[in-house]
């Protein structure tokens, strides 16, 4: 096989919403996969739709989710000349010819053959002499479509697929204005650029028969189609914001990892056995065209949470204090000090444990900031009144006299405690749990006390039995 180009070809007239994202991911691991390139194309030509904001926005996405693509983007509009070329060699070949007709006579021609049940060709020059046409009237340039036979399409994804010549129309090439349409300009790039595999999503099938007609008419060679179901909500409808379709960087401000969003991704479509956790290694190294599913996937909040859970307890605790210490930083409008950075840093792993999203692990580390007085929610308050504020109050003292800080030592301090008092264990453990955390979920309340440190730990109980 020569060497394998994808490209990823997003028009930025919006976010990188999550299909692109699958789509630019595919694109990336098959090239990956085959050791070719991966490149990246921004189509601007609809100049009124894109904007420089979308742009940014899709770059960012795609940095956000590690898909490097090889050398410079390359901005479509920038290459309107050569589209243009290509449009006056195929008019000088005979394989597209000059439109004069107005937008108005387009309009009444295509009534006229809905009206009658036709199909609208916009052929109204094709036959016609373009010397009918008045000295240096404006015109489009409309390709020649063949009029009969079939057209059969091996696509990599969706098997043979047949479209008879005659449903197509004669589509513009070139405008009026002498820009290019979609169409046409793809058709140019992907070539000139040497894109051997054009994997898309399947709302693109249709245009492959409209697209390989320019091909054909350039004797250029066909790059391989792979045109990939769309995404669907869990109700199997189209997807919609309440179900994920959203941009990139709204999952990023979920609190998803990329390496979560990657793996979530690849699986919305493409299978490796019952595999579910499959890392990006690994990927590379199975990714193919073959094993990409051929009904619409459906988008699954539940799984993508579940994934995420496992790529943050994998995660090293030092990326993901780094993740979380600017939010931290915002929430208690302070630098974190090194204690406190020190204090998350070793309860980071045993956090990790439970969190499904960034925002959640962030949530449970600020318990270990310096935040006193707490502030004592829901529950916490409850269980912090009446005859527990006398416990607490000897605990604190017994816990004061605790000369190694350390977990063992600590709950052998609290169970000695409540063996003294005549306390089952809990009825000591809840109120101190309640007082050093203030209703916030904790892991081992013994290693939260140890991480925590004996001065915090006793401020905060004694905190308590002042308030
Ligand atoms: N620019 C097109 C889009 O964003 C994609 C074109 C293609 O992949 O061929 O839908």
């Amino acid at each position: 096989m020569p060497k394998v180009v994808t490209r990823f070809a997003p028009s930025p007239t919006g976010f990188l919403h999550i299909g692109g994202a699958r789509t630019a991911l595919y694109n990336w691991l098959f090239a990956r996969h085959h050791g070719g390139e991966f490149l990246l194309r921004i189509e601007d030509t609809d100049r009124k739709r894109s904007t420089d904001e979308a742009i940014d926005a899709i770059l960012a996405g795609m940095r956000w989710l590690e898909l490097k693509w090889d050398g410079t983007e390359v901005s479509q509009v920038s290459r309107a000349d050569r589209h243009q070329e290509v449009a006056l060699e195929m008019l000088a070949q005979g394989k597209a010819y000059r439109c004069y007709a107005s937008t108005e006579e387009i309009g009444e021609a295509r009534d006229a053959a809905r009206a009658d049940g036709r199909n609208f060709r916009g052929d109204l020059w094709r036959d016609r002499d373009p010397s009918d046409a008045p000295e240096g009237a404006p015109y489009a340039v409309r390709i020649k479509m063949p009029r009969e036979g079939e057209v059969t399409i091996n696509d990599a994804v969706q098997g043979e697929v047949t479209v008879k010549n005659a449903e197509l129309d004669d589509m513009i090439i070139l405008r009026s204005d002498g820009t290019p349409t979609y169409m046409l300009a793809v058709v140019v790039d992907d070539h000139d650029m040497g894109v051997t595999h054009v994997i898309r999503g399947d709302d693109h099938l249709n245009n492959a028969f409209r697209q390989y007609q320019i091909y054909a008419a350039m004797a250029w060679d066909l790059p391989v189609y792979a045109h990939i179901p769309l995404i669907h909500g869990p109700d199997g409808k189209k997807l919609s914001k309440r179900h994920g379709a959203l941009g990139v960087e709204a999952y990023e401000e979920m609190g998803f990892l990329p390496e979560a969003m990657r793996n979530y991704l690849l699986r919305l479509g493409w299978s490796h056995g019952d595999d579910e956790i499959i890392s990006t290694e690994d990927a590379i190294k199975w990714f193919n065209l073959e094993n990409i599913g051929r009904g619409p996937a459906r988008f699954d909040f539940d799984k993508l949470d579940s994934l995420n859970g496992h790529y943050i307890r994998e995660a090293e605790a030092d990326r993901l204090l780094s993740i979380i210490k600017s939010g931290l930083e915002n929430t208690l409008s302070r630098a974190l000090d090194e204690t406190e950075v020190a204090r998350i840093r070793r309860a980071l792993p045993a956090l990790a444990e439970r969190a499904k999203r960034l925002p959640e692990l962030a949530e449970s580390a600020s318990l270990f900031c310096n935040t006193r007085p707490l502030e004592i929610t829901g529950n916490a308050a409850k269980q912090l009144t009446g005859d527990v504020l006398p416990v607490l109050e000897k605990a604190a003292n017994e816990l004061e006299a605790v000369t190694e800080w350390t977990a063992p030592v600590i709950k052998a301090a609290i169970m000695s405690f409540a063996q003294a008092e005549d306390l089952k264990l809990g009825k000591v453990m809840q109120p101190i749990r309640a007082a050093v955390t203030g209703g916030k979920q904790s892991g081992d309340l013994v290693e939260t006390l140890e991480i925590l440190g004996q001065d915090e730990t006793i401020g905060r109980l004694r905190d308590r039995v002042a308030a």
